[in-house]
């Protein structure tokens, strides 16, 4: 069976660790959102791509969700030393590694996806991970600053309505003012990266983990072309709700939610991506009484418990994923 799977970072990666535990055998295929990627100190830092390729590695600080486990802060402690920021985003020394191979073969002339496959020949994450796209695709968060000292300065005004990088907004200001636009700024003219297409096309299913609807799997569906891949493939499309009882399992998905106009509730999620994209849809067992809701707007629904509190758990949603698009498949 060939799985293909949209995903973001902690979210993705949890669901793709219960995937595989689930179909041992399947061919999987990942495309990874690449929004959130930065440059710091010279360095292309790729958040998403390295949360799935960690996690599937087995190298992921598991109470985190991110970074490297046993993790170091040494080189981060001497760049504060010297004055150099930003000290908001916590690159660990082992970390730091990743992003030195992968900046010096993009140098060297390597594509993203390129790149990627040759960190992962470290990681072996038992999937092929691709990123969405081997074009530069940043999203930037409109927002109005506060008043006032905003704290290191670089961001503060009076009112003042600016466009933040992703992680400035996510990382720096913890989502404290609202979302007032996202904007995946570089997707019109991106391009699929080698592989996405073909690997959509190739699919017996498709999955939607529970990732961020908006800026990670809405930011991998901007690349033109991917969506209506997807919506064309002929094959079920199955999701699963990363809001549970009305609020995001963790993180701050109701803030960029906000921002496109869709409530913090899985049916409104559902109804975001639309019967167009979506057939299938799981929300957590809590909000079985939108079964209907999300039924009446053409997607067939299920109620299952949701959370991942181990990788079974994980495992146990990916099989209700799979059994809801054979559901689908038949019908
Ligand atoms: P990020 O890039 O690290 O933010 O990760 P993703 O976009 O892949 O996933 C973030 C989303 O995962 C958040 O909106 C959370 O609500 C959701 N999430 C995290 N853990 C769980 C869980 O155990 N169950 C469900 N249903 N959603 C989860
Ligand atoms: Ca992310």
């Amino acid at each position: 069976m060939r799985i293909v799977v949209l995903a973001g970072g902690i979210g993705g990666a949890r669901f793709l660790r219960g995937l595989k535990r689930a179909v041992p055998d399947a061919d999987i295929t990942v495309i990874g959102n690449t929004g959130d990627d930065i440059h710091l100190f010279g360095l292309k830092v790729c958040p998403d791509l390295d949360t799935v390729m960690y996690t599937l590695g087995g190298g992921i600080d598991e109470e985190q969700g991110w970074g490297r486990a046993e993790e170091t802060f040494h080189v981060k402690e001497e760049l504060a030393a010297y004055g150099v920021g930003p000290e908001w985003f916590g690159l660990g020394d082992r970390d730091f590694a990743t992003h030195i191979v992968r900046t010096q073969m993009l140098n060297a002339g390597f594509p993203l996806s390129a790149v990627t496959e040759a960190l992962c020949d470290r990681w072996q994450p038992g999937v092929r991970l691709i990123p969405m796209s081997d074009d530069r695709i940043e999203t930037h968060v409109a927002v109005t600053l506060p008043g006032g000292d905003g704290g290191d300065g670089s961001a503060a005004g009076s009112g003042e309505r600016k466009a933040v990088h992703f992680q400035e907004y996510w990382v720096r200001l913890r989502a404290s003012v609202p979302a007032e636009a996202i904007v995946p700024v570089g997707a019109e003219q991106a391009k699929p990266a080698p592989g996405v297409l073909e690997a959509i096309a190739a699919a017996d299913v498709i999955l939607f983990p529970p990732s961020n609807p908006v800026v990670s799997i809405g930011t991998i569906l901007a690349v033109p072309g991917i969506r209506e891949a997807i919506a064309d493939a002929g094959v079920p499309v199955v999701g699963l709700s990363p809001i549970v009882g009305d609020a995001p399992v963790r993180g701050m998905a109701d803030k960029v939610l906000a921002a496109v106009g869709v409530e913090s509730t899985a049916a409104a999620v559902a109804e975001h991506y639309g019967s167009g994209l979506l057939d299938g849809w799981l929300v957590d067992t809590v909000d079985a009484g939108t079964v209907e809701r999300v039924e009446a707007a053409g997607i067939r629904c299920r109620a299952v418990p949701l959370m991942m509190t181990d990788v079974d758990a994980a495992a146990r949603m990916a099989q209700e994923a799979l059994a809801l698009a054979e559901e689908v498949r038949g019908a």
